[in-house]
Parts: structure tokens; C-alpha cells; sequence
């Protein structure tokens, strides 16, 4: 399958797949043993690239696959006259993949979030995806000397799945350190998605996140957010201004 090619928000390489489009392109990347770093891009991550040129330089030439999360990424793509299917958001594609994963055998490894979070998310993929082989967890909350432990455990694991939950943009920041070091073909950030599949946080009702108010729900479980979320008004005038 011939790559997608990206379109530009804000200066950041969006790559407009659909949701099935992006597990089929990862299928592929798995099969032919070659490396996808994929970072699903929200608004705020678009933002944050705005004030971080590191961070924009992961997005722009490091990442394999920087696909549209979010509904103000999705938004900004088509107000910029690109074709943007859908929302491509990371909690859904890490099920996705997990699904994938149970079908085709593919081995996964859990690593983030508070100690305890992936284990229990582990238990709760293995309910929802019948045969996932999880080979391994590790929590998120570790000091630079413990790196090439935990690269160790990753690699003599056989994962060819790496799912990371740090948080943007700590999450990437580590990939693109270890990248050449990491077997696993896929490696994927994925922010808080071991907390909500252990249920220790809970995902926007279905109506919420149908009708783009997921930040809403967010915002409202989580009020420390504010500050970070004042960056989405500042997105939709800078799309705008950008026209
Ligand atoms: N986290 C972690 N190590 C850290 C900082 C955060 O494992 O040093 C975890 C945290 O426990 C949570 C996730 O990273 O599970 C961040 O979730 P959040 O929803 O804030 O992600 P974001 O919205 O930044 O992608």
C-alpha cells in the first residue's frame, strides 16, 4: 500500500488516513518487518509544536505516521481545504491494534502509567481481545539510569508492538532517544489510554465524543487541564489566520 501523503497543519505533517486505512497500513509495516513510529496528533500537540522545535521536528522527520486525533486536528485539515476522513484517535487505534494484535499473533508490550495501571489494563485487553499475548508491563515512572532496563525487557520481550503511555510530548521525546535501540516494529504514544482501558479514567460518553466534546468531558474530570486546554482556541484563530 502506497503511503498517504501528508498534509500540513500549522506547519505539522498530518497523514489524513481512516481509521481502518491506518491498522491496514500498520498490518503491512508488521509483516514486512520495518518500523512505524506512529504519534496521533491532536490540537494540542499541533500547539505544542508551535513553541517546541524539537518536538516539531519529531512530527516532521522522525514520526513514520502522524495521524489526525482529535476534532479540532480533523477540523483544521478540512478547513484548510485537505481531505480529512475521520478522526483517527488514539484510544480507538490502540484497540484497534490490540484487536489486530489478537488476531495475527502479533506480541505487545505495555509501557506507562502509574504502577499497577498496565497490568490491570493488560487483564482487561486480554477480556475484550480473546488471545492478545501481552509480554510484557512496566509502569511509567522511572529515572534515566533505569532506560537500558527497560529497553532490555522491551526488546527480549519480542513485542513487535510497543505501546508507551507518558503523556505528550514525554512519550515521543523517548521514542525518538531509543528509537534505534527498540525492536518492536510498531511504537505507538498513547497518553492516558492504559488508565481508561484499566477504568481507572473514564472515556467521554458516545454522544459527547460524536458531537467533538471530548475536551469538554476532559476538561470537566479533569480540571488541571485548563491551562493546557486554553492552546485550543489559540489553534482555531492561528488555522484561521493561516488561510
Ligand atoms: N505518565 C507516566 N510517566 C510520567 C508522566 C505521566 O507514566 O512521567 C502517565 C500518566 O500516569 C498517565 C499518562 O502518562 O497515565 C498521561 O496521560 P494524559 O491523559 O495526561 O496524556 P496526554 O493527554 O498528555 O496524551
Amino acid at each position: 500500500m502506497e503511503k498517504i501523503a501528508a498534509i500540513q497543519v500549522l506547519d505539522v505533517p498530518v497523514h489524513p488516513y481512516s481509521m481502518n486505512d491506518a491498522v491496514a497500513y500498520l498490518d503491512q509495516k508488521i509483516q514486512a518487518q520495518q518500523p512505524s513510529f506512529v504519534v496521533t496528533a491532536n490540537a494540542e500537540i499541533i500547539m505544542m509544536c508551535q513553541d517546541d522545535a524539537e518536538y516539531k521536528n519529531i512530527l516532521t522527520n522522525i514520526a513514520d505516521l502522524v495521524l489526525p486525533d482529535g476534532a479540532g486536528t480533523v477540523w483544521a485539515g478540512r478547513k484548510l481545504g485537505h481531505h480529512v476522513p475521520e478522526r483517527v484517535a488514539g484510544f480507538d487505534l490502540f484497540n484497534r491494534l490490540l484487536n489486530l494484535a489478537a488476531g495475527k499473533g502479533y506480541k505487545v508490550f505495555f509501557f506507562g502509567a502509574a504502577p499497577g495501571i498496565a497490568e490491570a489494563a493488560r487483564e482487561k485487553a486480554e477480556i475484550l481481545y480473546p488471545g492478545v499475548d501481552v509480554v510484557g508491563c512496566r509502569d511509567g515512572y522511572f529515572s534515566d539510569c533505569d532506560n537500558t532496563a527497560i529497553i532490555e525487557a522491551i526488546n527480549n520481550s519480542g513485542a513487535q508492538i510497543l505501546f508507551l503511555a507518558l503523556g505528550a510530548p514525554k512519550q515521543e521525546k523517548w521514542l525518538q532517544a531509543h528509537l534505534r535501540e527498540l525492536k518492536p516494529y510498531i511504537t505507538m504514544g498513547i497518553g492516558g489510554s492504559f488508565d481508561v482501558l484499566a477504568g481507572k479514567m473514564e472515556r467521554a460518553p458516545l454522544w459527547m465524543q460524536k458531537y467533538s466534546l471530548e475536551w469538554l468531558f476532559r476538561l470537566y474530570k479533569q480540571p488541571r487541564r485548563c491551562i493546557r486546554m486554553l492552546a485550543l482556541p489559540k489553534f482555531v484563530i492561528k488555522v484561521i489566520c493561516s488561510k
